[in-house]
């Protein structure tokens, strides 16, 4: 008998969350309010290059004004929190980025402090941080939010489920605890140092991964018949694009699990532009 596994196909979310975000933007342009995302981007960093790309792919398919203000290495740090204050006050833009990492020579936590909370689509301020995990987020981080998206697309009910993290990032790991906390899932944070990770992991009915090791997630670490998200954008020893998780180990073992690709990263710059739009139809209702 062969088992398929069941994929949660972020591609596929993205796409049809798609049909639905452009008609929202239709209302909003027929009300006068066209919504409008900037990214700022420092020097030529090519994978940043590539993200940003792909923000503004999607954000324009979607009818979203993009605005790209690409800097020099050289510029200054003060230069950077001038152009920020100038868009925190522009009406037409609802949300930005300082698309990560910045130049050595500027002070990352200022950069990032100094972006108003209200348009914070990174969800990165510290403002932001604590909103979120009060329970009252304005934003919130993208990665994380795609990835309840994408569990809210499938059904997936997170209330009393036992939820392993595996990661404590900024970006991933704590945020993705914070919503998950607010789903009043039961919610473990791992880590490097953590102890015994392989008892714990198996313990999860979801187990969320985003640690950036190819492959490192086994089938041992991983309950019989659980959910499994899988974060991780990595190379496997053959240059191939792979996640955190042995796919090909646990997906017999699986009730469901992400692929890499197609998996947690287009689900990302949804969240994204989602939240863009929603920013602006908070702008549109006054
Ligand atoms: P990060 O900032 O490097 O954090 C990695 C986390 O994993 C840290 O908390 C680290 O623990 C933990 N860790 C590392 N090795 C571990 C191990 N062997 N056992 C347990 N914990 C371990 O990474 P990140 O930015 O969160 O990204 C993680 C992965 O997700 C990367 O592959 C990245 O490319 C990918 N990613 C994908 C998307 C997407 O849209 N698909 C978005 C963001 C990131 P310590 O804190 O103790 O060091």
């Amino acid at each position: 008998m062969v088992i398929s596994v069941n994929l949660l196909e972020g591609k596929k979310v993205a796409t049809s969350l798609d049909e639905t975000m452009t008609k929202r933007v239709q209302v909003l342009k027929e009300k006068g309010v066209t919504p409008g995302l900037a990214v700022i981007l420092v020097g030529d960093n090519s994978a940043s290059a590539v993200y940003v790309r792909n923000k503004k792919r999607r954000a324009e398919k979607l009818g979203i004004d993009f605005q790209l203000i690409h800097f020099d290495t050289t510029v200054t740090e003060k230069e950077l929190l001038s152009k920020i204050n100038e868009l925190n006050n522009d009406p037409a833009i609802d949300g930005f980025i300082v698309q990560l990492p910045v130049p050595d020579h500027i002070d990352e936590d200022k950069v990032i402090e100094a972006i108003s909370p209200a348009k914070d689509v990174d969800g990165f301020t510290p403002i932001s941080v604590g909103n979120l995990w009060i329970g009252t987020p304005l934003t919130k981080p993208a990665t994380a939010s795609g990835i309840l998206m994408m569990l809210d697309y499938y059904n997936v009910d997170l209330d009393g489920k036992n939820v392993v993290i595996v990661g404590r990032s900024n970006i991933v790991g704590k945020p993705t605890a914070a919503l998950m906390l607010n789903r009043n899932a039961t919610v473990t944070i791992t880590h490097s140092h953590t102890k015994n990770l392989k008892e714990i992991t198996s313990k999860a009915d979801v187990l969320v991964v985003a640690i950036g090791q190819a492959k490192f997630i086994k089938k041992d670490y991983v309950k019989d018949q659980a959910i499994v998200i899988d974060v991780g954008m990595d190379r496997d020893e053959n240059g191939k694009l792979c996640g955190d998780v042995d796919f090909d180990d646990v997906k017999d073992h699986v009730s469901m699990i992400t692929p890499v690709p197609g998996g947690v990263g287009p689900m990302t710059i949804t969240a994204l532009v989602d939240q863009v739009i929603e920013l602006a139809e908070g702008r549109a209702n006054g």
